[in-house]
């Protein structure tokens, strides 16, 4: 039977391409998204991660149609990027709430029913900066860093229940986020001299939901081309 998939802003960038790779493989794939239509062919559901009652809606939905989550993709995120000096409080909060908090609200709604099956994936989507750091992104990085810490502790929590939990830490990837930066200033750092496309996350995240990650948990997977080698 086919496993149930949430992945949270799946409606463009890397998580549509998530999404796109986990329903090639066969699973039922659902995404949420705020606002304009869901992505053709996948099962949308509207959810602004910020809300717990959105939250709750989104997984009553999901559950009806496809079944309790089975793969929980922690994608959506944002960034609101400025040095520290000008960073105002809710620069800050808005953007733990939205990376950090909202992968908090996701997960904890999405455990209690992989308890009662006994088994699930969580993969959480950070980010090189959450190791290495990024002048003008300590709300970002900060967000970023605090996956690692959540995910790991989830790991240690629910291994003995058959839940694996991982961390993919991209670099750079050619998405609406990434669109108006220096592509020349940021290639200069990358080993392999490109930026991935979504679709090379895709594929790393296909692999940690599948039966091959069966012993795979509480990692950190870059997927950076080099740029934070191993950290
Ligand atoms: P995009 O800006 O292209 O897409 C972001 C997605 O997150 C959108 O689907 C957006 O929904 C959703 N989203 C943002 N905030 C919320 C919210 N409060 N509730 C629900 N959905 C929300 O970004 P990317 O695809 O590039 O990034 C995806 C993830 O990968 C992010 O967590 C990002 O931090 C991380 N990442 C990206 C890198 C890159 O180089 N691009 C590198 C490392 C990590 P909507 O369309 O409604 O706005």
């Amino acid at each position: 039977m086919a496993r149930s998939v949430l992945v949270t802003g799946g409606n463009r960038g890397i998580g549509l391409a998530i999404a796109r790779e986990l329903a090639a493989a066969g699973d039922a794939v659902a995404v949420t998204y705020r606002s304009g239509e869901p992505p053709e062919g996948l099962f949308g559901v509207r959810c602004d991660v910020t809300s717990m009652d959105d939250v709750e809606a989104a997984f009553e939905k999901v559950e009806a149609e496809q079944g309790p989550v089975e793969v929980l993709v922690a994608n959506a995120g944002i960034t609101k990027d400025t040095l520290l000096a000008m960073m105002k409080e809710d620069t800050f909060t808005d953007v733990i709430d939205a990376n950090l908090t909202g992968a908090y609200r996701v997960a904890k709604r999405a455990i209690r029913p992989m308890m009662k099956l006994k088994r699930g994936r969580v993969i959480l989507v950070s980010s090189v900066v959450a190791l290495l750091g990024s002048a003008g992104q300590t709300n970002y990085a900060a967000s970023k860093a605090g996956l690692i810490g959540f995910g790991r502790s989830m790991a240690r929590e629910y291994g003995s229940r058959g839940i694996t939990v991982n961390v993919v830490a991209p670099g750079f990837v050619q998405t609406d986020m990434t669109a108006g930066l220096d592509e020349e200033a940021i290639i200069k750092n990358i080993p392999l001299g490109r930026q991935a496309s979504p679709g090379e996350v895709a594929r790393v995240v296909r692999f940690l939901a599948s039966d091959d990650a069966s012993y795979i948990t509480g990692a950190v997977i870059p997927v950076d081309g080099g740029l934070g080698m191993g950290h």
